[in-house]
C-alpha cells in the first residue's frame, strides 16, 4: 500500500440532497467513491490525487431501478451483480447483463457500479459499448438540478467526461424498444473474467427477410472513447447480407477505429479482432434469421385468443387478480402478439376503478408471506414465490423489520403494501416501504397502482412462455 490512511478524509452524508450540497460548497475538492473498485486501485498505487472523498455507496436514491412502460431508469450506485439479478435487465437488456456477467469477477461485481464504470471513462470499459447500441441517456444531478444528456456526448476524450465538478450521474436510461433484434456480445482478453478487454463488441440486429432493416454496432479499446460503427452501420443498414457486404463491413470498421498499442495489446492485432467481430456478428444475424423460427409466444396468445369468454378471463385472471382487469383484456381479443397485449395490459388498467386496483391488490400475499388475503389462484401463488424469492432468504432481522413495516402500512392505508419485487433484495423493499409510509393517501394509492401494472406486465411476459 503506497498510500497513507491518515492523509485522506471520507464522508458519507447517506443523501443524495447532501451529498450535492458538499459538492456545491467546494466544487472539484471532493471526490465521488461509489464501489470503490477503481478508486481503491489508485488509492494502493498512491496515484489518488483527491485526498477528500464522499461515498456514494448504497446511496438508496442511487440504487434503484425503476420500470416504467417507456424505459427503465438504472441509479447509478447499481452494482453488476444488481443488473445480473434485474429480470427486465436480463430479459429486455442483454447486451448490459452479459457486460455485468464479465466484469470483473464476482467480489467486483459485488462492489463495482454502473455509474463508477462511466464516470471512470476507460475505453476498455465493458458495459459502455452495449449503452450506445441502446441509445442511453444519462441524468445528471447537481445542487442546481437534473439534467439529462445523451450517453454518446458524455465521453468527450481519453478519460474525460462531460460531468461538471459539483455534478454526479445519477441514473442511466434505456428506452424499452429493442424487442426483436438479435442481441450479440463478445469480449476478448486474456480470460473471460478478470482480465480487461483487448477488444469488445456489443451489437444488436435485425433482418427483414434477407436485408438488414437495423443494426447497431459499438466496439471498446479500439479508440480514445467506446466507438459506436455509425459508417459501418450505414453501409451495412438496408442491404442484403451476402459475403460482399460481410467483407465491405469488415474493411469499414477497420478504418473507423483508431486502436493504439499499450501493454495489454497491438493497434494491428486490435484492428484484426475488430473487423472478426463485426463480421461474426453479422454472420450469426444472417444464420438465426434463416433458422425456422418458433415464437413460443405467438402459440399461447393464438391459443387464448380462440378460448370461450369464461376459460379467457380464468386463463389470464392470475397475470394481474382483477376480475374487471381480466374482463377487459378478453373484449380486446384477438392480439397479434406481446406488444399489443402489452398494451392492452396496460390501458385496461387504468381504466379501473380504485376498487378494482384493492381486487388486484388483494391476490398477493403480503411481502414476506405466502398466504393472499383472498383466496389465489395457484399460478398466482407460484409467480409470488419466485417473485419474493429474495425475501424468503433473508435473514431474521430484516424479516422482522418489513413485517412491522407493513402492519404499519396496513394501519395506516388500510390495504397490504405492493410492490415489484422481482429482482429486488429484501432491505432494498424495506427502504421503499419505509420510503412509501411517508407518502400521503393519493400518491400512494397510484404508486401501488404503478407497481401492481409492473408485476402484471412481468407475469404477462412469463405467461406468454407458455
Ligand atoms: C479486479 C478488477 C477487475 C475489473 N474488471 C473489469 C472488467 O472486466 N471490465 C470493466 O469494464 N471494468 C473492470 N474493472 C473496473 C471497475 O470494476 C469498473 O470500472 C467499476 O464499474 C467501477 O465502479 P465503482 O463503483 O467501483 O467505481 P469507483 O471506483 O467508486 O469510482 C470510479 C470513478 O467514478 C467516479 N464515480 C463513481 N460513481 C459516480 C457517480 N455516480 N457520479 C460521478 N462520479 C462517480 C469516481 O469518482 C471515480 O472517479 C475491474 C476492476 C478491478 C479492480
Amino acid at each position: 500500500m503506497r498510500s497513507n490512511p491518515s492523509e485522506f478524509e471520507m464522508v458519507a452524508p447517506g443523501s443524495l440532497q447532501a451529498i450535492v450540497s458538499l459538492l456545491a460548497k467546494e466544487p472539484g475538492a471532493w471526490l465521488p467513491i461509489a464501489g470503490g473498485t477503481d478508486v481503491m486501485v489508485l488509492y494502493a498505487a498512491g496515484k489518488l490525487p483527491a485526498r477528500k472523498l464522499i461515498s456514494l455507496w448504497n446511496l438508496p436514491e442511487l440504487r434503484r431501478i425503476d420500470v416504467t412502460a417507456d424505459e427503465i431508469r438504472i441509479g447509478a450506485a447499481c452494482t453488476y451483480t444488481d443488473l445480473r439479478m434485474h429480470e427486465i435487465v436480463g430479459r429486455e437488456f442483454p447486451l448490459m447483463a452479459f457486460a455485468a456477467r464479465w466484469t470483473g469477477g464476482i467480489a467486483n461485481q459485488n462492489r463495482g457500479t454502473i455509474g463508477g464504470n462511466i464516470v471512470n471513462a476507460s475505453p476498455a470499459a465493458d458495459s459502455l459499448p452495449a449503452l450506445l447500441v441502446y441509445e442511453a441517456d444519462l441524468i445528471l444531478v447537481s445542487a442546481r438540478g437534473e439534467r439529462r444528456v445523451p450517453y454518446v456526448t458524455f465521453h468527450t476524450g481519453y478519460k474525460k467526461t462531460l460531468l461538471a465538478p459539483d455534478e454526479l450521474v445519477e441514473a442511466v436510461c434505456l428506452s424499452r424498444r429493442f424487442s426483436g433484434y438479435l442481441s450479440h456480445a463478445r469480449k476478448v482478453g486474456a480470460r473471460n473474467a478478470q482480465a480487461i478487454s483487448k477488444v469488445c463488441i456489443s451489437a444488436l440486429g435485425r433482418l427483414t427477410g434477407d436485408v438488414v432493416e437495423d443494426v447497431r454496432m459499438a466496439l471498446g479499446s479500439v479508440a480514445p472513447v467506446p466507438l459506436r460503427l455509425t459508417q459501418t452501420e450505414q453501409i451495412v443498414r438496408g442491404r442484403s447480407m451476402d459475403s460482399a457486404l460481410l467483407l465491405e463491413a469488415r474493411k469499414a470498421a477497420i478504418a473507423e477505429i483508431r486502436p493504439i498499442d499499450d501493454i495489454r495489446s497491438t493497434a494491428r492485432y486490435r484492428a484484426v479482432v475488430a473487423g472478426n467481430l463485426v463480421a461474426e456478428f453479422l454472420r450469426r444475424l444472417k444464420s438465426e434469421r434463416t433458422r425456422p423460427e418458433r415464437d413460443p409466444a405467438k402459440d399461447v396468445l393464438a391459443r387464448w385468443n380462440l378460448l370461450p369468454t369464461d376459460a379467457a378471463i380464468a386463463a389470464i385472471l392470475p397475470c394481474c387478480g382483477s376480475k374487471a382487469w381480466a374482463q377487459g383484456m378478453v373484449t380486446r381479443r384477438p392480439m397479434a402478439d406481446e406488444s399489443a397485449l402489452v398494451t392492452a395490459a396496460n390501458e385496461t388498467w387504468r381504466s379501473l376503478t380504485p376498487s378494482d386496483w384493492m381486487e388486484a391488490f388483494n391476490s398477493h400475499p403480503r411481502i414476506g408471506e405466502s398466504r393472499a388475503a383472498q383466496s389465489p389462484l395457484a399460478q398466482s401463488v407460484a409467480w409470488s414465490a419466485q417473485e419474493q424469492r429474495n425475501v424468503v432468504d433473508t435473514d431474521a432481522t430484516v424479516k422482522s423489520a418489513l413485517s412491522d413495516a407493513n402492519q404499519e402500512y396496513e394501519r395506516r392505508f388500510g390495504r397490504i403494501f405492493i410492490v415489484c419485487a422481482t429482482g429486488k433484495s429484501a432491505p432494498e423493499i424495506l427502504e421503499i416501504l419505509q420510503r412509501r409510509l411517508k407518502n400521503d393517501a393519493e400518491t400512494e394509492l397510484h404508486e401501488s397502482a404503478e407497481q401492481q401494472r409492473q408485476i402484471t406486465e412481468i407475469r404477462l411476459k412469463k405467461w406468454l412462455e407458455g
